[in-house]
């Protein structure tokens, strides 16, 4: 039986980085995964799909609005098989480039479902021998949770997984969750001209976003086509003549689709019937700060674990995992895991929420921006939008939520203010660059602490 030092279940942002890390050291590393799911949800299913069809959404809105920028475009239109097809194309760009670096990292790649044995034994569909680890990581991530109550014919009753690969673009969309999924996948189908109404049983969108800001956002997500209910619930969802019937608090409606994205769940696939049973809590892999499993040498990153579901968070933990076995004392902190929507306008938040500091009976005070305010903002025609800081009364930032443009990049910011505890006067004397969106943030920092100049 062939061995290594390290085998590696799943070759998403976890397993593929925890792999070419320990190469690159010297192990003996290898990584399993379908052929098709090298990239894994982040790269086939999730964030860079979904991200390529916001950008087409986001161009689309553009052209439908080039009058704003002096331009005339008339009928602006898509092609939504070109449109999937520049989606498909990013995917096997990117999957190729895993795979080449993994190669080239000194990696062996298995192509097939990995399934753990005791004694770290991996046995892999399509390969005759099974092969076996001095240590097993777990980087399996997670699957679309869709509940039993609801239909399982995907042709109408769609998860993430269905929506990011319908032939067409159906006329009515009933979204079931309003989160990141569904507000995202939401935004790109109205902009393509489905009625799509999202609803969510919480009396706010987003969860984790601050209460103030998602309320905020719902007259922006109405301006862009969707309808969204607040602590609605779907009661009940039936097939009915090739479409769906929903029963919303009481109403009966119909919609071609429905998208159901109401949270994922770890994909045990890995332990389906074997002879291994990896202790659970709450629905994710129990792991101690060493991320080891119930099984000795075992060892579980990423969804699979506690902590946020996201591709920079599986990251950090192959990262941080990585550095202890070189010897670092290091554990994990999940205490400045940034979020971000990427939708238009973007929305990103990171560290406490004004919500939560409130809770707590924190004192802190309150910085804003408007990207009214900035000029790139405006000459980008995207003045909507603004940023919110939280600052301690010893002038450490505590958190900040920001919407609007370039969001995602902007909260880095805010991330590295907050990771290294820069004062705020301190971080005031940063040169930003003019005119950038960057500027906007310095000035909410500014306000909090009364030395902003528009504000
Ligand atoms: P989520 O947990 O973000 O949101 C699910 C929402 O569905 C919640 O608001 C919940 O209250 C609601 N809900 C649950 N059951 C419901 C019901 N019966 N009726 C109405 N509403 C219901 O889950 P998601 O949007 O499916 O995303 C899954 C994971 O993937 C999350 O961890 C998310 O962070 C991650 N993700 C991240 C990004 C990103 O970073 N941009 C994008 C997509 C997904």
């Amino acid at each position: 039986m062939q061995t290594f030092d390290l085998i590696i279940l799943g070759g998403g942002p976890g397993g593929y980085p925890l792999a070419a890390r320990m190469a690159r050291k010297g192990w003996k590393v290898a990584i399993v995964d379908s052929e098709s799911e090298f990239g894994g949800t982040c790269l086939n299913w999730g964030c860079i799909p979904t991200k390529a069809l916001l950008a087409s959404s986001r161009t689309y809105n553009l052209l439908k609005n080039a009058a704003n920028f002096g331009l005339s475009c008339e009928n602006p239109g898509f092609d939504w098989s070109k449109v999937l097809e520049r989606k498909n194309k990013i995917t096997v760009q990117l999957r190729q480039g895993i795979i080449k670096m993994l190669e080239k990292s000194g990696v062996t790649l298995f192509k097939g479902l990995g399934k753990l044995y005791k004694n770290r034994i991996i046995k892999i569909a399509g390969y005759e021998e099974a092969i076996q680890g001095n240590r097993i990581c777990l980087a399996v991530g997670s699957v679309p949770a869709a509940p039993a109550v609801f239909p399982a014919n995907r042709g109408i009753f769609w998860t993430s997984n269905e929506a990011l690969n319908t032939a067409e673009v159906p006329q009515s969309l009933l979204v079931v969750g309003g989160g990141v999924i569904g507000i995202e996948l939401g935004q790109v189908f109205a902009e393509f001209g489905s009625k799509v109404c999202v609803v969510e049983m919480m009396p706010q969108i987003l969860p984790g976003l601050d209460n103030a800001t998602a309320k905020r956002l719902l007259p922006v997500f109405k301006k862009s086509g969707m309808e969204i209910m607040t602590g609605k619930k779907v009661d009940s969802l039936t097939e009915k003549n090739g479409r769906a019937l929903a029963v919303i608090d009481g109403t009966e409606r119909e919609f071609d689709k429905v998208l159901i994205a109401v949270g994922r769940r770890v994909n045990m696939s890995f332990m389906h019937e074997t002879d291994v049973q990896v202790e659970t809590e709450r629905g994710l892999l129990k792991t101690g700060d060493d991320y080891q499993t119930s099984e000795a040498g075992v060892f579980a990153i990423g969804d699979a674990i506690k902590g946020p579901m996201l591709a920079h968070k599986a990251s950090y933990d192959a990262m941080i995992l990585a550095a202890q076995w070189q010897g670092e004392k290091v554990a994990a902190d999940y205490s400045l895991v940034p979020s971000c929507v990427y939708t238009h306008p973007e929305i990103a938040w990171v560290g406490q929420s004004e919500d939560a500091l409130k809770e707590k009976g924190i004192e802190y005070k309150t910085g804003r921006s408007l990207f009214s305010a900035n000029g790139k903002a405006l000459t980008a025609g995207e003045g909507d939008g603004q940023i919110k800081t939280l600052i301690s009364n010893d002038g450490k930032l505590l958190g900040a939520v920001i919407w609007g443009p370039e969001a995602s990049n902007i909260i880095n910011e805010a991330t590295m203010m907050a990771q290294f505890g820069i004062d705020h006067h301190a971080f005031s004397r940063m040169i930003h660059p003019h005119p950038t969106l960057s500027e906007a943030f310095l000035e909410s920092v500014e306000n909090a602490s009364g030395e902003g100049v528009h504000g």
